[in-house]
């Protein structure tokens, strides 16, 4: 995967950061029940250093949801 394609993961697909699988979903209020909701001020940062794809899209944004393994 690019690093263009992983900053822009498709909604429904599932990414590893640490010990979690996290799921990219829809939702129209940026950052809003984001797995990463209480770090929402690293977030770009998180992104930057290629950990969580952006949240914050041109056309949307996403958040990122526990996938129970
Ligand atoms: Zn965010």
């Amino acid at each position: 995967m690019t690093k263009v394609e992983f900053k822009y993961l498709e909604v429904g697909k599932i990414f590893v950061v640490g010990n979690k699988n996290l799921k990219v979903k829809y939702e129209k209020n940026l950052c809003q029940g984001c797995y990463f909701e209480e770090l929402i001020m690293y977030c770009k940062d998180f992104t930057d250093y290629e950990l969580i794809p952006a949240c914050n899209r041109k056309d949307h944004s996403v958040v990122f949801a526990e996938v129970k393994k």
